[in-house]
């Protein structure tokens, strides 16, 4: 029988699709090399088929047979990574938008429990019913799930206040290669060895199947105080940042475009000059105090506050653009190519981690823009965007290679680490070993032990079938 019958079988006929539209859609996630295949024209390979539980019994059914049959899977929430943790080519695809149910609502611990194939604009929806927030706000919130938020350590534009989903997370629940049904204990805090939950935070399906997730929620914030400086360097922004993430102002936004940056934030806004320009909100009690002490610690030059209205406003309207722009039919011309790389370092090598990328990557891209955002109070995160109008798609696909090579290798001799926030895939996976050192083996064993046919999504964080 073919595994598509023998999973109709198992858990319903109209749980598994073998349309070819169907499998097209789940072979990949949004990553550059993806979408400039598919516009090239470039053969890549189907999955199987695609299967869709609905609930965390059926996830088990389904890796048990995987198991027995030693057949390759890969999970798939929304597919909007952008790193190719989704290269399902000859594997069964496990599609976790059925498990979308909200199951709980604990006010007076403030913890919501949900399934992991829920929509984030789905689960703000009801937490703001109740009035609470999580406060994890992806630019691709409308396209991802709860579940690939855990599995990719992801993190939010808001996170400064808010933090990151691993902060966000008190318990949940997986599935392990074979069928295992693991459950953590929701509770603030435990001194009960190491945290082996977390080993799914991050884990980019390699380990398991996330089934559902309790989550920290916060009453939603009932004031806002925005604003906007200008400087006259990056150098300089990049100081008020640090002052500001280690002030315990507790801002909800900041976000520092350096010049090329801004001139994209700017674009359609011809009246306003870049610069290096620094967005600010604040939320909840003394938020305007709060906002006015900022600017004055960070000793730039006021700006137009309006403009961080005009952020919220479009802060996630990325996700149309690189659709456009990598469709060809945007400002880059048919052969345009954009991607971005995200990156984290300390304050203290944060200026020669900026100037390393920034300088080696401005050789390859038309464009080569960052912004700092995702500030602690000791460090933050780098986010390069590039972007060139390429002669035609093979140019694209050569130049996508050096920005990635170039771009990593300046990071890591600059001490940086490879990834903030949109994990590894199959895009990064070269360089982690280098990037761990000797935690290398240890995540290599960890897979060994948990699966140890390698079926949980070969390839990706660099784990193949050992
Ligand atoms: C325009 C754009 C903007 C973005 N902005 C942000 C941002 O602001 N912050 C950020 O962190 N990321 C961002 N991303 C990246 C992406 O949206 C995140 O990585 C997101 O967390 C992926 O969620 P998903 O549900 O789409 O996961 P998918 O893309 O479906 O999967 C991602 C990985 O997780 C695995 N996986 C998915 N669900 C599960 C599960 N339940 N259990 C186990 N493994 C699973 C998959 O196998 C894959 O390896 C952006 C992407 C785009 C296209």
């Amino acid at each position: 029988m073919k595994p598509a019958d023998e999973l109709a079988d198992l858990i319903g006929p109209h749980r598994v699709g073998s349309h070819p539209a169907d499998l097209h859609r789940h072979a990949t996630d949004r990553s550059t090399s993806a979408l400039l295949a598919r516009r090239a024209g470039t053969p890549y390979d189907l999955p199987q088929c695609v299967v869709r539980p609905h609930t965390t019994e059926q996830v088990a059914q389904v890796l048990e047979w995987a198991q027995r049959t030693r057949t390759p899977v890969v999970p798939y929430g929304g597919g909007s990574g952008v790193s190719d943790g989704i290269v399902s080519g000859g594997a069964v695809v496990i599609e976790l938008r059925a498990l979308n149910e909200i199951l709980d609502f604990d006010e007076k611990s403030r913890l919501v429990r949900t399934q992991s194939g829920v929509l984030g604009p789905d689960l703000a929806k009801a937490l703001r019913s109740w009035g609470q927030t999580l406060g994890h706000e992806p630019q691709s919130m409308g396209i991802s799930t709860v579940g690939g938020w855990v599995a990719t350590r992801a993190s939010g534009q808001l996170s400064a206040r808010y933090g990151s989903i691993e902060d966000m997370i008190s318990g949940l629940e997986a599935v392990l290669p074979g069928g295992r049904v693991l459950r953590s204990k929701t509770v603030p805090r435990r001194a009960t060895g190491p945290d082996l939950a977390s080993l799914m935070v991050g884990s980019e399906g390699t380990l398991g199947i996330v089934t559902e997730v309790t989550l920290k929620v916060s009453p939603l914030p009932t004031e806002r105080a925005n604003r906007c400086v200008r400087f006259q360097h990056m150098a300089d922004g990049v100081a008020a940042c640090r002052k500001i993430a280690q002030s315990g102002l507790a801002p909800t936004l900041v976000r520092l475009y350096d010049p090329e940056d801004a001139a994209i934030f700017l674009r359609n806004m011809p009246e306003e000059t870049p610069g290096t320009l620094l967005l600010l909100s604040f939320e909840e009690a003394g938020a305007v105090q709060r906002a006015d002490q900022a600017v004055e610690l960070s000793s730039g030059v006021p700006g137009d506050d309006s403009l961080v209205d005009h952020w919220w406003e479009h802060r996630n309207d990325a996700v149309e653009q690189l659709m456009i722009l990598m469709s060809g039919e945007g400002v880059l011309g048919p052969h345009g190519l954009v991607d971005t790389i995200e990156v984290s370092g300390t304050w203290s090598g944060l200026r020669e981690l900026y100037h390393s990328m920034k300088d080696a990557l401005s050789e390859l891209a038309d464009i080569a823009a960052c912004h700092l955002s995702h500030i602690y109070p000791d460090g933050g995160c780098l986010y390069f965007t590039l972007a060139s109008a390429c002669e035609d798609d093979a140019v694209a696909a050569v130049v996508l290679e050096r920005w990635w090579e170039v771009g990593m290798e300046a990071c890591l001799q600059a001490g940086g680490s490879i990834s903030h926030h949109h994990g590894i895939g199959r895009r990064k996976a070269r360089w982690l070993p280098e990037e761990l050192g000797e935690w290398w083996d240890v995540l290599r064993s960890v897979k060994a032990a948990i699966d140890p046919h390698g079926i949980m999504n070969p390839g990706a964080l660099g784990l193949g079938a050992s």
